[in-house]
């Protein structure tokens, strides 16, 4: 037993700490109060007054493939005292991998979730968690089944609709993922080949998925001009499907839609929810976002192209197209370019040397290439293998939407960064407390640390995490709050958080990889 004497407890309730003390058996938490617990046989963890909170819940990270082949995975993680990361975010996800389109999931995923070993390949998503449960884990781990991963097995990337055979397909595939412990479904509407589905299509699958009692998160159709109509469209498919839904990294882009934008569908949302909806939204502390150079790319430059697209982009008709739509509006699709400009997309990684940090307007300049040229010439000669920042948001919107009660904070963290990734990977969660709790005091320190343990923790149905209180896991966090920070900046990303100065995953020292496989 440990008993953790002059604590300022911080339970992850919304409740402001107060001090008192905790008392662990094993892997879980016995006793937690203002009471002195008394003198009991058990290792005395002085906390020397600072504060404990339960481990933080990460619901959006992309570490599918970080976390089977990183050996250093945990790190970054822990060092914000992250003790549970759930992946399979955004419809993006390893798995399920149908042998046909293996190659090419893989090279449209390595962006997002970084490079994957030649041999790696999980037919079904009980294979993929199959692999991660017989790893030593060094935080918890949940896996969501992933509709974009199940629409390109059920039939590959190309614009085509579902049918009966490609729809019994998707099913056996969520019904797969379900029974081996996933969490919930996510989806990617905005990412091909998801783009091409109907919005019945995602009911379908959600409605499988309901039937063992997961959520829905998505990744929306459009997060700019058509915010509202993206929003409104998840909260039917819970409707229609009668599953919980949440918005993933709730936020509106493009300069036009700051403010109003969002307002407009916060208020579709707070209507949901005033009528019972199960509906809630995801937020992280950034005003960038951090994507890949193939979503940037016009619906009418995909739909030209065909299935090799880098390779359409290096040939004259390709370039002269992408010209002609690159800077167009859409009436149904964000065009990051024409609504933030060049100069707010930033390049992140690439093998171009030179390149990675600069904006496409200073990177036009130093090759002087046009900027869609340039754009050709990243995708066609790195197969679109190129990572981008775009500084799409404004403060006040996410000040506003983190603030939200219903929103949760998350990372929503690359693992295909390469030498710069977005700083979210490494400071997400000290900077939420640091920046909007502490500097901005935007929220209670007690609704802060709630918004990353006690929130996440419903959403993922996880019952006996997020909270300290009798018979739950004991994932805890000791930190001084004005000695807990981020360090990375856009400039230089890869720096480790500082200042938790000890933490339990399921009773354990982290050092032991003591992480376990959740599941539903
Ligand atoms: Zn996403």
């Amino acid at each position: 037993m440990i008993h953790i004497k002059n604590a300022l407890i911080c339970d992850g309730t919304g409740r402001e700490p107060y001090p008192g003390e905790v008392l662990i058996d094993g892997e879980k938490i016995k006793a937690v109060g203002p009471a002195p617990l008394g003198d009991l046989d058990a290792e005395v963890w002085d906390a020397q007054g600072e504060t404990v909170t339960p481990g933080f819940i990460d619901s959006h990270r992309h570490c599918d493939l970080a976390a089977l082949y990183d050996p250093d995975f945990g790190e970054i993680e822990l060092s914000q005292g992250i003790t549970t990361a759930v992946m399979g975010n955004c419809g993006l996800a390893p798995a399920p991998c149908a042998k046909e389109h293996r190659d090419e999931l893989y090279d449209f995923l390595e962006p997002c979730l970084g490079p994957a070993p030649k041999d790696s390949f999980f037919p079904k998503v009980s294979d993929f968690m199959g692999a991660l449960g017989a790893k030593k884990l060094p935080l918890n781990l949940g896996v969501l089944g992933a509709t974009g991963a199940v629409t390109t097995a059920a039939k590959g990337y190309g614009n085509v609709p579902f049918d009966k055979e490609s729809r019994k397909k998707a099913e056996g595939y969520i019904r797969d993922a379900m029974e081996a412990g996933a969490l919930g479904l996510s989806c990617g509407i905005m990412y091909t080949p998801e783009c091409y589905s109907a919005t019945e299509d995602f009911v379908f699958m959600a409605r499988v998925m309901g039937e063992y009692g997961g959520y829905l998160t998505s990744h929306i159709r459009g997060e700019g001009n058509t915010l509202t109509e993206s929003v409104e469209e998840v909260l039917e498919i819970g409707r229609l499907a009668q599953v919980g839904v949440n918005i993933s990294h709730f936020k509106v882009t493009g300069l036009r839609n700051h403010g109003k934008g969002i307002e407009r569908a916060i208020a579709a949302l707070e209507k949901a929810r005033a009528q019972g909806q199960d509906a809630t939204a995801d937020c992280y502390p950034y005003t960038g976002g951090s994507t890949t150079i193939l979503s940037l790319l016009p619906p009418t430059v995909l739909a030209a192209a065909g299935p090799d697209v880098p390779g359409f982009l290096g040939t004259v008709e390709g370039e002269s197209l992408l010209a002609r739509e690159i800077e167009k509006e859409f009436d149904s699709w964000d065009n990051m370019v024409s609504s933030i400009g060049w100069e707010r997309i930033r390049i992140s990684s690439c093998a171009w040397e030179g390149l990675a940090g600069l904006s496409f307007r200073k990177a036009a300049e130093k090759t002087s290439l046009s900027e869609s040229r340039l754009f050709c010439e990243l995708c066609s000669k790195e197969q679109g293998k190129v990572g981008v920042i775009v500084m799409s948001m404004a403060q006040a919107d996410v000040d506003r939407v983190l603030a939200l009660p219903w929103v949760s904070l998350i990372s929503d963290s690359l693992y295909g960064g390469g030498e710069r990734p977005h700083p979210r990977l490494y400071g997400s969660f000290p900077k939420f407390l640091r920046e909007y709790a502490g500097e901005k005091r935007l929220l209670p320190f007690g609704e802060a640390v709630k918004k990353m343990t006690y929130l996440p923790a419903k959403r993922l149905g996880l019952k006996d995490r997020g909270t300290l209180a009798p018979g739950m896991a004991a994932d805890l966090l000791q930190f001084a709050p004005a000695a807990f920070t981020d360090r990375a900046t856009w400039e230089d990303p890869k720096q480790l958080s500082r200042g938790i100065t000890r933490m339990l995953i399921n009773g354990k020292e982290p050092g032991g990889k003591p992480g376990k496989l959740l599941k539903r």
